[in-house]
């Protein structure tokens, strides 16, 4: 999973500006850092809105249909209509839990056996190789890309933009990473976990302060 940050708009200082609004005052950066955690941990949200964040994530396809639930984002994807797809697959690798215990709900996820590492290697490559070149085939004779596209697996590596505001990365950083520090439980897929790691580091270098608010207060998003 990549994770680029592309574009931001907003800081610290704008969440403080918005939450002042009424006031008019201009804070220190320690006052600042008071009222943006006194913000995080009731809840008055609205100020987070102040930061917006463009980022480009590429990811198994897979992990784009979470990612685009997230509704409180705006997205731009790459189109297998308008262009060919390229043979990029995903495969786990041997740090991947393999086998799940526990119930609907609450999942533990248990390293797999070196044999189910190798069955999972393999069936992922094979899968990907007949796809391909099925796809590839269905090109060739001159079936459309937006039909050939079809018999490519969710596996296949996607790419897109999104654009955030602050109080919306923070909600999918309360669903998409089991961090020590959530208060609230969550039971994330492995991979778009990874992608929420990467996202989570780019927001602290944008707004630190919130960041670190967040943290704080048990990780639940405003
Ligand atoms: C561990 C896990 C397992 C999941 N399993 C499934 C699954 O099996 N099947 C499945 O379909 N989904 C599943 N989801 C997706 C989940 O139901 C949410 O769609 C997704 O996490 C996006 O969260 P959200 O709605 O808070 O985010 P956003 O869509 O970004 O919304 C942000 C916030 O805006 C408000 N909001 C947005 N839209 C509405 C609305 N229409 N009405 C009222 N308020 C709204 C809510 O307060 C919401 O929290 C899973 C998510 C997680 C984290």
């Amino acid at each position: 999973m990549t994770v680029e940050l592309i574009d931001s708009m907003g800081d610290d200082h704008s969440i403080a500006r918005a939450a002042r609004v009424s006031s008019g005052t201009t804070g220190t950066p320690e006052r600042n850092r008071g009222l943006i955690n006194m913000l995080m941990r009731d809840r008055h949200g609205s100020p987070f809105e102040a930061v917006v964040l463009q980022l480009r994530v590429e990811c198994p396809i897979f992990v784009a249909r979470e990612f685009l639930r997230h509704r409180m984002a705006s997205y731009n994807e790459v189109s297998g209509r308008y262009q060919e797809m390229q043979p990029v697959f995903y495969a786990p690798d041997e740090h991947r839990p393999l086998r799940q215990t526990g119930k609907p709900g609450a999942y533990h996820f248990e390293a797999g056996t070196p044999e189910q590492h190798s069955l999972t290697s393999t069936a992922h490559k094979s899968a990907a190789g007949w796809s391909w070149e099925h796809y590839r085939w269905l090109l060739k004779e001159g079936v459309a890309r937006e039909v050939a596209r079809n018999v490519l697996p969710l596996n296949l590596y996607t790419s897109f933009y999104v654009t955030l505001n602050l109080r919306s990365l923070l909600n999918f950083l309360s669903l998409r990473w089991a961090h020590p520090d959530s208060t609230v439980p969550t039971f994330p897929l492995a991979e778009i976990e990874d992608v929420a790691m990467q996202i989570d580091q780019f927001a602290r270098t944008v707004a630190p302060d919130a960041m670190a608010a967040f943290d704080k207060n048990g990780r639940i998003a405003p």
